[in-house]
C-alpha cells in the first residue's frame, strides 16, 4: 500500500471503505465486547461536533460547555458533593471551587493512568517516600494497570481475590507498606462483572491515609440502574476518584471516557502550562481531544435520562438471566451468580469451546484467565433470539 500521487475519486474511496467495513463486525453474535452500537442520537451529535478540539477549548467554547455539562451529569450520577461542574481545563487555568472535578478521557485506560498519576504527584509532594511508590490493586484489575506499572515508575501490587472473585481485604491489608500511596477497587470487573467491597476498601484507605480510585469504566452505567445498587461511588467517604465510560454501557460513541475526582487538588496535581494555546493550562493526558464525543455523550444522556438507562440495564439483565437459566439446563453453572450483565460460565475445555463457537457458528466469546471459563457480556446489541440460538450452538458443541 502506498500513497498515490494523484487523488482518487470519492466513489473509489467509498467503494473501498465499504469493502473494508464488511470485514468489521456489526456486533451481531458478539458476546465478548463491553462496547456496543452507539445510540443514533449520539452518532448524530458526534458528527455535528466532528472538528471540535477540547485541547484548545478557548476556540471551542460550545464543546467545552457540553463537556462541563456531561461532567456535571456524571458527578450527580456518582453522588459527588456539588452540582456546580467544572471540567479539567478552564480559560483561567484553575479549576473552580465547590465543583465536580473531572474531564472527558478517551476511556478507562486513560482514566486509570491519570488517576494513578494524580496519586503519585500528590503523594510524592506531600509525604516522604523512600524507594518506589506502590499501589495495591485487585488481581482482577483490567490490564490498563499493567500500562500504569510500565510507564509510571510505580510498583503495582496485586491482592488476591476471595471465593466470589472480589478483592480479599486481608490480602489488600497485608500488601500496604510505607511506600503505598493508593488503593484501587473495581466496580464491575472486566472478567466477572463483580464489585469489590468498596466500603471496606474505603475504611482501609481512610485509616492509612491512602487515595482510593474506583474503576467503574464498565459498571458506572450499570450499577446505579440495578434494582439494588451496591455502594461504589463518592457516597463512600474514602473514594477519591472514579473512572466511568460512556462509550461502554453509556451508549455513547468512542472515544468517551470520564475521570472524576472528589477534590480539586487532584486536578491541580495534573496541571501542565500551555503557553501557546487559548488556555493557560491543561490537566488532561492527551492534548488534542475530541469534542465530538462530549457532544455525543451529552446527547445520549439527556435523551435517555435515568429512565432510559434503567430500561437498558433491565434489558441486559433479562438477557443475562435467560442465558444463565438456559446454561443451567445444559448443566453449566456460572462461577458466580451474575451481579451485572457479565457471565463467567464453567464449561469443560473453555478454550476449545470458544474456538468452535467462532469457527462453526460465528460467535465471538472470550475467556476468563483464572479460572478459565467462558466469558459472556450481554449487551444492548444482543437479543433474546440470539441467546436461544447461542444456547443451541453451545449444546451442539459440548454434547460432542
Ligand atoms: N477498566 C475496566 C473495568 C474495563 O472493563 C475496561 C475495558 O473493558 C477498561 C478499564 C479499559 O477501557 P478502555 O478500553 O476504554 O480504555
Amino acid at each position: 500500500m502506498h500513497m498515490n500521487e494523484k487523488g482518487l475519486s470519492e466513489k473509489e474511496i467509498f467503494s473501498y471503505l465499504e469493502h473494508v467495513k464488511s470485514e468489521d463486525t456489526d456486533y451481531y453474535k458478539v458476546l465478548s465486547s463491553m462496547c456496543t452500537r452507539p445510540h443514533k442520537i449520539a452518532v448524530e451529535a458526534h458528527r455535528m461536533f466532528i472538528e471540535a478540539n477540547l485541547g484548545d477549548l478557548g476556540l471551542f467554547a460550545g464543546a467545552h460547555r457540553l463537556e462541563r455539562e456531561v461532567v456535571m451529569m456524571l458527578g450527580e450520577l456518582l453522588h459527588a458533593q456539588s452540582v456546580n461542574a467544572q471540567s479539567a481545563e478552564t480559560p483561567s487555568g484553575r479549576p473552580g471551587e465547590g465543583s465536580i472535578y473531572g474531564y472527558l478521557t478517551t476511556g478507562g485506560t486513560e482514566s486509570n493512568i491519570q488517576a494513578v498519576r494524580g496519586m503519585k504527584n500528590l503523594a510524592t509532594a506531600g509525604k516522604k517516600i523512600v524507594g518506589t511508590p506502590n499501589i495495591v490493586i485487585p488481581e482482577s484489575a483490567h490490564f490498563s494497570f499493567d500500562k500504569v506499572a510500565n510507564m509510571m515508575g510505580i510498583e503495582v501490587k496485586r491482592a488476591l481475590l476471595d471465593s466470589e472473585f472480589k478483592v480479599d481485604i486481608v490480602s489488600v491489608k497485608s500488601l500496604i507498606d510505607a511506600n503505598t500511596i493508593g488503593l484501587v477497587g473495581i466496580a464491575g470487573t472486566t472478567e466477572f462483572g463483580q464489585i469489590d467491597p468498596i466500603e471496606k476498601l474505603s475504611k482501609l484507605a481512610l485509616d492509612n491515609e491512602l487515595f482510593l480510585h474506583i474503576d467503574a469504566a464498565f459498571g458506572g452505567f450499570v450499577i446505579p440502574f440495578l434494582e439494588n445498587p451496591q455502594p461504589f461511588d463518592f457516597k463512600v467517604p474514602g473514594v477519591t476518584s472514579i473512572a466511568i465510560d460512556p462509550h461502554k454501557m453509556g451508549l455513547s460513541t468512542i472515544p468517551s471516557g470520564a475521570l472524576l475526582f472528589r477534590s480539586p487538588s487532584f486536578l491541580d496535581s495534573l496541571r501542565v502550562s500551555t503557553p501557546y494555546l487559548t488556555t493557560k493550562a491543561q490537566f488532561t493526558l492527551t492534548g488534542t481531544r475530541s469534542g465530538a464525543s462530549a457532544a455525543a455523550t451529552y446527547a445520549v444522556m439527556k435523551h435517555l435520562g435515568r429512565e432510559g438507562y434503567r430500561k437498558n440495564v433491565q434489558y441486559c439483565m433479562q438477557l443475562t438471566e435467560k442465558l444463565v437459566k438456559g446454561a443451567r439446563k445444559l448443566g453449566f453453572e456460572p462461577l458466580i451468580e451474575p451481579i451485572m450483565n457479565v457471565v463467567a460460565l464453567r464449561v469443560p475445555n473453555p478454550d476449545l469451546v470458544r474456538e468452535q463457537l467462532l469457527k462453526r457458528f460465528g460467535w465471538n466469546v472470550s475467556i476468563t484467565r483464572n479460572p478459565r471459563s467462558l466469558r459472556l457480556v450481554l449487551m444492548p446489541h444482543n437479543t433474546a433470539r440470539d441467546i436461544e440460538e447461542f444456547l443451541q450452538d453451545l449444546k451442539k458443541i459440548t454434547a460432542e
